[in-house]
Parts: C-alpha cells; structure tokens; sequence
C-alpha cells in the first residue's frame, strides 16, 4: 500500500514539473511544444491524483493557478472590471449530459447557447457613451492571467471585425471575444517569413498572440487580425437576460459574433455539438472545441464550479482528428550543415489520395531520425495514425500495420557518396564532406542571404543552376564569377546581358559589407547574426579570427564551450582558411566597422521613445541611444531611466508620470549626446 502512494507521489511530482514547463511556453512565451489536447490530458491526470490523493495538492499546484503569470512588459498592464475565468473541460458526451442535468436539477428553466470554441487568444473590449449618442471603444485589454491583461487598443483600432463605434442606446458596454488568424493569413505570413529568411510562426494561435501584441499597430494591420464577440461581460439589463438574444443584438449591430446554437435539452446541446464538430473542416480557424453556456445570464452564478472557473460554463473538447495512412516512400535531405533529414511520404489508403486533416491535405510528415523510425516501426507499405500536433504539425502516432522490412538509412550521403557518420550524443547522421554538393548549395543560399551578405538576386535557384553548371564550389567562387562574364551571357544562366551585370554589381558591391556579415555567412555552426556582431566588437580585423586560441573564444562575452570549439576548428581547417584568404585578396572588407559617432554617453540608461518627435523617427532615435551606450526599450517600467517623449505620446507618458520618471523632449536628448 505505502510504496503505491510512493510510486504515485513520483508520478505526481513529475507531472506538476511537466504541467509547469508546459504552462511557462503557453503563457509566456507563446511557443507551445504540445497540442492543447495532450496537455489537457495531463492536467485531467493531475486532477485525478489530486482528487483521490488530497494531501498531495499544494497552493501553486497547476491546478489552482488560472494560467501564466502576464510577464511581459511590452505594454501597460489593466486591471480587468470582470475576471477573465478559463472554462472547465471535458472530454465525454456523458460529461456534457450530466452537467446539462445538473444544472436542469438546479433550474428546470434553464436554457443553453452551444457554441464555437477556437484557438484564439481573448479580448476583452470596453465602450461608453460619448456625446454623439453612441458606444465608442474605449480599451482593448488581453486576457493576461485572467485578473490583470495588457492594453492593446492602439492595435485592437486596426482590426475591422472590432467595431470603434456602436449605434447602441446603452451607456456603458463591455465585450469579450476571441482573437484569431485565419489558416490562410498563417500560411501567407510564413511564406513571406520562409522568403525573407526569417523565423515562421508555429502556428495561428502564436502569430496571433505575437501580432496582437506588437507594439507597431501597422504590422498588427498588415496580417489580418479577425475577432468575434462571444460574451457579454458587463452591459444594461436588456443584454443580460438572454445571452443568444444579446449576441443576436449585437450581430444586427453590425458586430462579428461567434457561432451559436440556442438549446434546450441535452440531446440538443449534443446535436449541437456534433454539428459544430462537422464543421472542422470547413472554417478558416483551428476549432478547439464547443462552449456550453447557460443562456439566462442572471442563473449563471448558482452553479458552484471551481474559483478559477467561470460559472455556468463548460467546453466539450473534440479529440484530435486522426487518419491511417500508407507509407510510399522516406525522403532523404542533405542539409547545410550536413545533417540529414527523413521525411515520410504517403497516403490515404480509404481514399488513395492524401490524407484530409483539420481541413487540409497531408502527404508528408517528418520522421526525426533513425531512433524514431526504429521505434516507429516505420517502413514502406506499414500503415500508421497521423494526427496533426496543435493542429498544425502533421505527427505519426503509432503503428497500426508494420511493413515488411523497417527503413535503415543508408552509410552513404544520397548526393556525394561519402561515408556518413553517426555522431555519438545525438541519433543524428552527417554527412561529413566539405565538398558535399548538397551542403555547398545551401550553404552558398545561406551567404547570399538577407542575413549575411545580402546579395540580391543570388537566391536558392540561381545559387543551384551555377553549382550544377560547375561555377561555384564554395563561397569564395562567387567573387570569380566575374571572369566567366561573357560565358553567362552567352548561356544565359542569369539572364542577358543587363542582368548578369546586375547580379556582378551587386556581388561587387557587398566586398565593402561590413564583415559582421561575411562572419555571419559562413555558416559557423552555432554563430548567427548576433554572435557575429558581438564577435566583431572585440576585433578590428575579421582575419584575427585565425590567430584567437580556443580560451581567446571563450573571453568574449555570451560565448560557451561548444561555440568556442566551433570558431576554434572553423579558423583552423586549411581549406576553411584557403578560402578565406581568396575572398580577401579579392577584395573583401575584412576591417570592422568602426563607427566614428559611437559615445558611451548614455551608457546604463534605458530609454524609451513615445509619441512623434520633431525630426528623429522612432527608429533613428533608438539607434541613436544604442549607439551612445544606451539601451532603447519599448515599455515604462520602474527600470527605465528617461522617457523621450514626443507629440501625442499616449499611455507610455502617463506610466512615466505615475512612476516619477524623467521626461525629456528631442532637443534634450540631443544636446545629451552631442
Ligand atoms: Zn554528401
């Protein structure tokens, strides 16, 4: 008996450690690693131990804290007027059922809204009544930790389903709805992002999240925000008796509201849901699951539910959608670092097509690496359970029909035919040779890039063409490529005449980059942009690099043993150091950039810019700060040192002024730095 209790006390200390990882990158960081569905699993086990082991429960167990803690500071913090409570969950019909006659038992009465519950994030919108007669938006607050949000009304005016204006006779209103982006607007946004070279979003509910709270409302405005109102939170009399007919109100009003559903009986409330189920696959927006809400307002508060909880309320969550699918084929890629890559390709057995899926296609899933194909028993011919991770990542789970022989990655790279190399720590396979064509590709791509040299017009096709058409076998050719002139024109690989002397121009012109760029661009493992930079302050020369010992690495701040290793070995190889020496005697700038205007004049200050200034944009004026030793941030708080403050300076200015924290107009600040 005691070791049982043991055992589960282990199993519940891991579980409360798990729940609280997972809580901190929903809530804070807003890059969940599990689907909402796994991670309501482990908070209904958590439960289950609790209710059955009381005296585990302690006061900051996950199950009595509402959600994150609201830990950014990238904006001024609001006090909601009505709590914003999370919904109890469950996960059966039979749960749905026996809350419906719980509550009939309660009030014979009552009636019930069933209605879309999606992955969105909440906004709660306040309006009053100004002098023209109607309601105008006066705060959009986030949801935060449910007690205190974040004010993002700047942002919340430049979406066009949040309504500024209300021709309502009510003096005072305050609306609660889901913010949320279309698959479509997701997609648009990571394309642009996989274009530029930049991050991708995991998923809509992130670049939500991200977006809403952006601090410049014209990138808000850029991505197509949507919202739809699903409470009324405080409101007259009139709004409150019925919840369907308020939202009805509001709807006639002009106001974007959620799909709803009136009820009266449990097998309605279930039809409901199954008919909201069926739309999955048809809305532009990740379902999460259906709310059940008691329609009178006023009875809404008789139904104990847990103090986190709102009352009068539960969401039924659908499990994930789940397909079988056949294996064809495992797809193999050589990246720039030489790492390869395993991909499954398969289909739809029922349909021969592939698989449908929260609404969208799915022929392709990631297969990690030989430990998981292993264990995956993964194979051509073998049937598996997709289902998609957060609705976004295509995932297998588990095998339900084992193919004949399981897939063995071959001991030669696909592409050059070296010996590939199991490293040791990690499951993954390499394909060690500098030479590698597939690795010369990309990482020629990766040089060319925004990021580093920024050569325009040197993308990953072009890149291609001259490494197949011999061109190009490092970095370095791309300065020779000028001695071919004549020859690609005449073969056209660029384009004619005036776009070879284009592209040529261009490469000529990025020698002079500064070579935090060049450092950048060669792929060092572990070295990205602003390891390069914060290199490079501590040298005048990029060729210094070759004489830095290991221990030389590890004096420069941020920077730890396996980076360290890497520059070491980097600025050691002969060849690495060939074609380096080509790119200097080419031409290249090696010297850092020293800039002459640089101070330390406002070294140890923080400093933040508001509202237009006279001449300076608000960029200028943050590179301004940085470059005098400063540091230029986006919130008030009792750490910022000056305010630059500019006209219609909005609540930054009034935080300053509440904090007792100086002020300073544009001619100050540039008499400071003069
Ligand atoms: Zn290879």
């Amino acid at each position: 008996m005691e070791t049982d209790k043991t055992e589960i006390k282990k199993e519940y200390d891991e579980l409360v450690k798990t729940i609280k990882h997972h809580m901190d990158l929903y809530y804070n960081q807003d890059e969940p690693e599990i689907s909402d569905y796994e991670y309501d699993m482990l908070m209904q086990r958590l439960k289950e131990i609790e209710k059955a082991n009381p005296d585990f429960v302690m006061p900051d167990s996950p199950s009595k804290i509402v959600g994150g803690t609201a830990k950014r500071e990238a904006g001024v913090k609001i006090t909601h007027n009505v709590p914003m409570l999370s919904i109890e969950d469950v996960f059966t019909k039979e749960a749905v059922t026996e809350w419906v006659d719980k509550v009939h038992a309660l009030h014979p009465e009552a009636d019930f809204s069933a209605e879309i519950k999606i992955d969105g994030l909440s906004m709660t919108l306040r309006y009053s009544k100004k002098d023209d007669g109607k309601l105008h938006l006066d705060l959009a607050e986030t949801r935060g930790d449910g007690l205190i949000g974040e004010d993002v009304t700047a942002n919340a005016l430049v979406i066009p389903d949040v309504k500024k204006v209300l021709d309502l006779p009510y003096d005072y209103l305050e609306l609660r709805g889901e913010v949320y982006m279309s698959h479509e607007d997701f997609e648009k946004f990571n394309e642009q992002q996989e274009k530029a070279g930049k991050k991708t979003a995991a998923n809509p509910r992130n670049l939500a999240a991200g977006t809403l709270r952006q601090l410049d409302p014209e990138i808000t405005r850029s991505r197509g925000l949507k919202m739809f109102i699903f409470n009324i939170q405080d409101g007259p009399a009139e709004l409150m008796e019925s919840h369907c007919g308020a939202l009805d109100i509001l709807s006639d009003a002009g106001v974007p509201v959620v799909v709803h559903r009136f009820c009266k009986t449990a097998e309605e409330v279930l039809a409901a849901i199954d008919e909201i189920g069926s739309m999955r696959d048809e809305l532009s927006f990740d379902l999460d699951g259906a709310v059940i809400k008691v329609d009178q307002v006023s009875l809404r508060d008789d139904f104990p539910a847990g103090s986190k909880y709102s009352s009068g309320h539960i969401a039924y969550k659908y499990p994930p959608e789940e397909r079988i699918i056949e294996m064809d084929d495992i797809l193999i890629d050589v990246g720039r670092t030489g790492k390869l890559t395993f991909t499954g390709s398969f289909h739809d057995p029922e349909t021969g097509k592939p698989a449908r899926l929260c609404g969208t296609s799915v022929s392709r899933a990631t297969l990690h690496n030989q430990d998981y194909i292993n264990e995956m028993k993964i194979g051509i011919g073998g049937h598996y359970k997709l289902f998609k991770s957060g609705e976004i990542i295509p995932k297998l789970n588990g095998c339900v029909k084992e193919p004949a022989v399981v897939y063995k990655a071959p001991d030669f790279c696909p592409v050059c035919g070296s010996p590939l190399i199991r490293e040791e720590d990690t499951a993954d396979i390499r394909c060690i040779n500098p030479t590698c064509p597939a690795q010369v590709t990309r990482t020629i791509a990766y040089f060319t890039s925004r990021d580093a040299m920024n050569i325009i017009g040197l993308g990953d096709t072009l890149v291609d063409a001259l490494v197949n058409e011999g061109y190009l076998h490092s970095y370095a050719d791309i300065y020779s490529l000028k001695e071919y002139r004549a020859e690609l024109i005449e073969k056209g690989i660029i384009g004619k005449e005036k776009n070879t002397d284009k592209l040529l121009g261009e490469i000529e012109n990025s020698k002079n980059n500064d070579p935090v760029r060049l450092l950048t661009g060669l792929a060092i493992r572990n070295v990205g942009k602003s390891t390069a930079r914060e290199i490079m302050k501590h040298f005048d020369d990029l060729m210094d690099l070759t004489k830095v010992t290991k221990d030389g690495f590890l004096q420069i701040p941020d920077i730890g043993e396996t980076t360290a290793s890497d520059l070491y070995e980097f600025f050691h190889e002969e060849q690495n150091l060939e074609i380096l020496g080509r790119m200097k005697d080419a031409g290249l700038n090696m010297k850092a950039v020293k800039d002459e205007d640089a101070s330390d004049k406002l070294s140890g200050m923080t400093i933040v810019v508001t509202g237009t200034l006279p001449s300076l944009g608000r960029k200028e004026a943050e590179e301004l700060i940085v470059k005098n030793g400063g540091k230029a941030s986006g919130s008030v708080s009792k750490k910022t040192s000056l305010v630059l403050a500019g006209e219609a300076a909005g609540s930054k200015l009034t935080k300053a002024n509440e904090l007792g924290i100086k002020v300073i107009s544009e001619a100050e600040f540039l008499e400071m730095i003069k």
